[in-house]
Parts: structure tokens; sequence; C-alpha cells
């Protein structure tokens, strides 16, 4: 339930999914589907990255795994502790086993992926407890202009379908 007024995190989460939509839009642009992710520390934003992997022929460029390359770029570490993902899709196994490899404190996404989702819908990969470090999870930031964002996506593919890709179906949100 939503309280009518929100805390400062609530605000913060809020304003940088926002950036994180702006990207996805990016991936949209391009053909690809939209997801977006943006990685903050201290409220300074540094990564970012959108889903890519068919215009870079590379199945791991996903969104969340071109942010974490350039925020490790920057700082020049492998490591990224004290920082926060926002993404507007729920991460896949992939995703969310780089954010525990990278450190990453805090994951707050948009809308869960009923097909792939690796945090809350099909496994919980980051607060695994077998693993060596546990990340933070704040799900469902501005839930329905992400989920928005795929069905809109998906809608105009299925009017005008390509030849090859995954299957849309799968990304339809609950
Ligand atoms: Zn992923």
């Amino acid at each position: 339930m939503n309280s009518p007024t929100s805390s400062p995190t609530e605000s913060i989460d809020r304003f940088f999914m926002q950036l994180a939509i702006a990207e996805a839009r990016k991936a949209e642009e391009k053909g690809e589907v939209p997801v977006g992710a943006i990685l903050v520390r201290d409220r300074r934003i540094v990564g970012v990255g959108h889903n890519r992997p068919i215009g870079m022929l590379d199945p791991t460029a996903h969104a969340e795994i071109l942010a974490l390359r350039q925020a490790a770029s920057r700082l020049g570490n492998y490591r990224l502790p004290g920082t926060t993902l926002y993404v507007t899709v729920e991460p896949c196994a992939m995703c969310a086993g780089s954010l525990v490899h990278a450190r990453v404190s805090r994951l707050v996404f948009g809308t869960t992926d009923l097909r792939a989702g690796a945090v809350e819908t099909h496994f919980q990969i980051v607060t695994e407890r077998a693993l060596n470090h546990r990340v933070e999870v704040t799900g469902g930031v501005l839930a329905d202009e992400c989920r928005a964002l795929l069905q809109h996506f998906f809608q105009e593919r299925r009017q005008k379908p390509r030849s090859s890709q995954d299957s849309p179906a799968a990304f339809v949100a609950p």
C-alpha cells in the first residue's frame, strides 16, 4: 500500500527509476526488449545501460551487465560496494549473479519477470544464504510504468512480427 506521504528514500528511488525507464526507451528505439538500468553510489550515477544483446551480438548484453561494466571501468574496481542498481525489470539469473559478484549493496527493480525473474519469481539469488554476499531488495518501484513499456513493445511486435528472436509472450507481465 502506498502511503500518501513518501519517505526520502522512496522519492530517490522513484527519481532514479525514471532515469532507468528513460534508458529502457533507448533500447526500445533500437528494437531491443525495453529494459534499462542505472547504477548509483552516494546519489551519483556511476553506470548506465540498456538492453542490447541483438545489436551487440552478445547474449550477455543485458542492461544491468552494461551498467556494472561501465561503473567498474569508471571507478577502477571490479567490485562495487555501496552501490544501488535501479532496473526496470526483475533481473535474470545471470544479472542477479553478477550483482552478487560485484558486491552491489542494494537492488531496486520495477516490474517482476514471470519468465526469467531470479530475485523473487523463480530464484532468490541475491538473498541466497549459501552465497557470500547478499543484496538488499526493493521491488515494485514504478512497476506499472515499467510493465507498460514491455507490454507496449510486445504489442507492437506482434503487429509486425520479426523472423527471429526469443518468444515475446514470455515477457508479458502479470
Ligand atoms: Zn539479465
